[in-house]
């Protein structure tokens, strides 16, 4: 029977390291398809069109929201952040597992939508750890910085929701960590019911 493909949401505080543990995992293996979002943030140094994100105006956004051209969408920190429907039908399709890296709003819509869905949360080893990767990454100004704390101890409150945490301390441990984690969930009753389904006809035509 032909893989199916899972859709797995990677949440977690600004600076917990998401970013660079999708890059090594997608880059470590090849049945993953990693989603690229679109959002109205400015890009940062280093990042590139259509590679970190698609980057819009507020008005190209709504549109998209109108068109019905994303999966799930929300705000962050004044801006909006979405993902776009086609890639990740496309690549379910082809039995690729889909990674989307979203805030917590967003990956408790997916969840309703695809119950089936992983939904993992990247923790650094401490707070204060993550505060020296976000100054460290050198990206924000220190009021954004702050912002994105205060949005930190916010979404501590919803961790419940996920399915596992990872730990990102020493990156290459995570990585594999998250791989193990994503393999044990195909072996999932839910994540099989055709599987089981055939097997259970099969197993009645003996009877008949
Ligand atoms: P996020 O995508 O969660 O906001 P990033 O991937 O941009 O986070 O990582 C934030 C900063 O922390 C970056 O400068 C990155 O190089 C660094 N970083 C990521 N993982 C680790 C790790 N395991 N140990 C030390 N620094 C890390
Ligand atoms: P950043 O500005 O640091 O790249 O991302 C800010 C937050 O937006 C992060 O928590 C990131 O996971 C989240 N995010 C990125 N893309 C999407 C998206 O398509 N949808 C939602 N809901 N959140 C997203």
């Amino acid at each position: 029977m032909k893989r199916k493909g899972i859709l797995i949401v990677v949440s977690g505080f600004s600076g917990a390291g998401k970013g660079t543990l999708m890059k090594q995992l997608v880059h470590s293996y090849d049945n993953y398809a990693l989603s690229v979002s679109m959002t109205t943030r400015n890009p940062r140094p280093g990042e590139t069109e259509g590679k970190e994100y698609f980057f819009v105006s507020r008005q190209e956004f709504e549109e998209q929201i109108k068109k019905g051209g994303l999966v799930e969408y929300a705000s962050y920190c004044d801006h909006y952040y979405g993902t776009p429907r086609e890639y990740v039908e496309k690549q379910l399709e082809k039995g690729k597992d889909v990674i989307l890296e979203i805030e917590i709003q967003g990956a408790l819509k997916i969840k309703k939508q695809f119950p089936t869905a992983l939904l993992m949360f990247v923790m650094p080893p401490s707070a204060e750890e993550l505060k020296k990767r976000l100054e460290g990454r050198g990206t924000e100004t220190p009021e954004v910085i702050a912002k994105r704390l205060r949005r930190a101890a916010e979404e501590a409150e919803g961790i419940e929701n996920y399915d596992f945490i990872v730990i990102n301390d020493r990156l290459d441990e995570c990585v594999e960590e998250m791989h193990k984690l994503i393999l044990a969930a195909h072996e999932t009753p839910e994540r099989n019911e055709d599987f089981i389904r055939e097997m259970r006809k099969e197993l009645e035509a003996f009877i008949q």
